[in-house]
């Protein structure tokens, strides 16, 4: 029952009417998106996937049935489909880029692409971009085999399954921000194609401002214990941004906002959202970029200043991640698709779906937001402006303690600013822009007014 109300949320009227709550309920079209998300098309995309052989990014790229070229045209061929139907709004093309031998995990020049969809915004001067990708590339237990087979069922077509899925669903609907749904390639290799991506879009000054990325999010169970554990998914993020650090740090520190970045703000983001729409799942988020001392594209995007995580399974299996496919001890290794647990991985794709929505849809973030400093006191006042797009309703002014994870109160305010009677020096504050039906931006933590 708990789970169940758990996107119910309060939040408390302080300015018109100081008891009164409001709940937050489910926008009703997100809600239906959600029921769209289907293990059985997620199921049908993997065994597409592994149908190529092995996905490595030195595979073959001329033989239409096998390696990496044959596998981004598959998915080339899925986007184009869904843009058949999307009134001209999803337009779908692989970008490619020449990689040259680099004495680590390339040895030949080839040519890697990135399969990329891009959902154009409603709103003609809303420039903001919204990311969900996985990883099409796979590899054996050498990275450098490029020849034997290697499924790649949860490494990482289970995130490459959960992009095309929301492509599938989101493309026969209208948002007011642009999402892009992409396959990269190269991730085993050492994150070559989201480091292609994300360093365009720092050069071309792409207005991304989230990226989720999933890889290996579709097994329940790892290798030491029989425990099933598909009823948790962990998002991780960044706590000190990595990009411009020293520029940052003295505010960061003044204002003890280590745990404040934005990439740690967009994890807040998916457990609020994503659990409000999806059941019987628990976004864990770990306060680290990524698993102990390994990578993942998100990563990519943080180097280049963007708010990116990572989704992945609880406990992952290493009997199945980057091993040939074999039978040793009386032990199965390889990464097949007979364990993936389809409606975990519906679960998780879900979780990105609502998310992505719910942002897209939302107004953008209100602008220059601060916190009064003019005065010391024992409330605190914060005021903003309105965003660049979109027409709020009004705004969610969120708060929560300085050891807590997460946003224990939103107080929701049609005005440009509130003052709460909490002080300051005792709580953390961000503000968020509220849509018509309820969709709220990012939050923006206020800067210091004078
Ligand atoms: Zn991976």
């Amino acid at each position: 029952m708990l789970r169940r109300l758990s996107f119910i949320f309060i939040a408390v009227f302080v300015y018109a009417c100081p008891f009164a709550q409001t709940i937050i309920v489910r926008d009703a079209e997100i809600e239906e998106m959600v029921k769209e998300v289907s293990a059985d098309s997620l199921k049908s995309y993997i065994t597409s996937m592994i149908s190529f052989g092995t996905r490595n990014t030195m595979s073959t790229q001329t033989n239409p049935k096998r390696g990496i070229g044959a596998a981004r045209n598959w998915v080339l061929n899925k986007f184009n489909h869904f843009a058949a139907t999307s009134n001209g709004r999803l337009t779908a093309f692989i970008d490619t880029t020449t990689l040259q031998p680099d004495k680590r995990r390339i040895d030949t020049a080839l040519v890697l692409g990135n399969v990329i969809a891009t959902l154009k915004g409603t709103d003609p001067n809303d420039n903001r971009i919204f990311v969900i990708s996985g990883h099409l590339d796979n590899m054996r237990t050498s990275v450098m085999d490029r020849v034997g087979d290697a499924p790649g069922a949860n490494d990482d077509a289970s995130g490459v399954a959960a992009v095309i899925e929301c492509a599938r669903i989101m493309s026969k609907k209208k948002f007011a921000a642009t999402i892009i749904f992409v396959a990269v390639s190269g991730e085993e290799q050492g994150l070559l194609g989201a480091y292609f991506m994300a360093k365009k879009a720092r050069t071309e000054n792409w207005n991304i401002e989230a990226v989720l990325n999933n890889d290996i999010m579709g097994s329940n169970n790892s290798n030491e214990t029989n425990i099933i554990e598909n009823t948790k998914v962990r998002v991780f993020s960044e706590g000190l941004p990595a990009f411009e650090t020293e520029k940052n740090a003295k505010a960061i520190r003044q204002l003890g906002l280590e745990n404040d970045g934005k990439s740690r703000q967009l994890a807040r983001y998916v457990k609020e959202t994503g659990e409000r729409y999806v059941d019987n799942i628990d976004v864990v988020m770990i306060y680290r970029n990524d698993r102990f001392l390994r990578g993942g594209d998100h990563t990519a995007f943080v180097d280049n200043g963007y708010a990116a995580v990572r989704f992945t399974e609880m406990n992952e299996n290493y009997y199945h991640q980057h091993q040939d496919v074999r039978i040793e001890n009386g032990i199965q290794y390889g990464d097949l698709i007979e364990f993936i647990d389809f409606e975990y991985l519906r679960k998780n794709t879900a979780l990105n779906l609502s998310s992505l929505a719910n942002l897209a849809k939302a107004p953008s973030m209100p602008q220059e937001v601060k916190i009064d400093v003019k005065r010391l006191g024992n409330s605190t006042s914060l005021y903003w402006k309105a965003p660049n797009t979109g027409k709020p309703k009004g705004y969610y002014v969120m708060m929560r303690e300085t050891t807590n994870a997460f946003w224990q109160k939103k107080f929701f305010t049609t005005d440009l600013k509130i003052v709460l009677p909490f002080s300051k020096d005792n709580y953390f504050f961000a503000v968020q822009s509220v849509g018509a039906d309820g969709n709220e931006s990012l939050p923006v933590v206020p800067s210091v007014g004078r």
